[in-house]
């Protein structure tokens, strides 16, 4: 930023469970050095201060509500800067699950039949992931973020550099972290086709890669599906089963 003054930020929530914004609550061996660059000037979860006049802002959570439209309208109007702040914000996230459904089916499921007759008064829409809705800056990927690249994101955008994302495949950091594959044990893993970052996190302890941070810029899908059928898989039966967080994508459109 080239102001001589002290960038506003702002953090916003939207459909999600805010275990992002909680992420960045967590950096408080780091907050008070942050505090000396930028002001923050709205955070629900942290602060009951509020202002609409920001330079930054950070949006968690997808959109799912009409309303919640012309909201992140308004942050981008407003805004210099619109980071994407973890999966629901970026791909859409958990959050698109329901878009496998009708929306009539949705709001029963939630309220129960017992409300139908005011079903019409629940403004419920397909999820979708920011970017559907307005241009967006930055992406920072993960269910939830990690704490280690907000952090740097934060600094390089502070200092006026061009922020690096990640896009290598999960599994480079899954060889650093010094896991066995766990393709080797017989399971499944979205490791080689999912953006880094996380230090495989999921696989170190004892899982294997879902896909929170949504694909590499260019996945090498052929070679995933090489491996997939060296492993006995189908790249289809793989797609379904994890399909947590690539639903938007990869459905209808919204
Ligand atoms: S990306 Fe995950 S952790 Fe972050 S708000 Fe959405 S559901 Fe919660
Ligand atoms: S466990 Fe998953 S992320 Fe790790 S090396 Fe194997 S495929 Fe890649
Ligand atoms: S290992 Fe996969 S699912 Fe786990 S945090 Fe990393 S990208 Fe997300």
């Amino acid at each position: 930023m080239e102001s001589q003054e002290k960038p506003r930020v702002a953090f916003f929530s939207f459909t999600c469970c805010e275990g992002c914004q909680l992420m960045v609550l967590s950096c408080e061996k780091e907050l008070p050095e942050i505090l000396k660059h930028i002001k923050i000037v709205n955070f629900r979860e942290a602060m009951t201060e509020k202002s609409d006049d920001y330079d930054i802002a950070f949006v968690e959570g997808s959109i799912s509500r009409r309303d919640e439209i012309r909201k992140i309208k308004k942050i981008r109007k407003q805004a210099k800067v619109v980071v994407a702040l973890g999966a629901c914000s970026s791909t859409g996230g958990l959050n698109c699950l329901k878009n496998r459904y009708q929306m009539e089916e949705v709001k029963e499921a939630v309220y129960g039949k017992k409300a139908a007759a005011h079903y019409k008064l629940i403004d419920t829409i397909p999820a979708r992931p920011i970017d559907d809705v307005v241009e967006v800056d930055y992406y920072l990927h993960g269910c939830p973020i990690s704490k280690k690249e907000f952090l740097s994101f934060l600094t390089a955008l502070l200092m006026g550099k061009n922020p690096d994302i990640v896009n290598h495949p999960v599994c480079v950091d899954c060889k650093m972290a010094g896991n066995i594959c766990v393709f080797e044990k017989g399971g499944h893993c979205l490791g080689p086709v999912s953006r880094g970052g996380c230090d495989a996190i999921c696989v170190t302890y004892g899982t294997w890669c879902w896909g929170c941070r949504g694909p590499v810029d260019n996945p090498n899908i052929d070679s995933h599906r090489e491996t997939l059928e060296r492993y006995g898989l189908t790249a289809e039966a793989v797609i379904s089963r994890f399909a947590l967080y690539g639903q938007c994508r990869q459905g209808k459109k919204c």
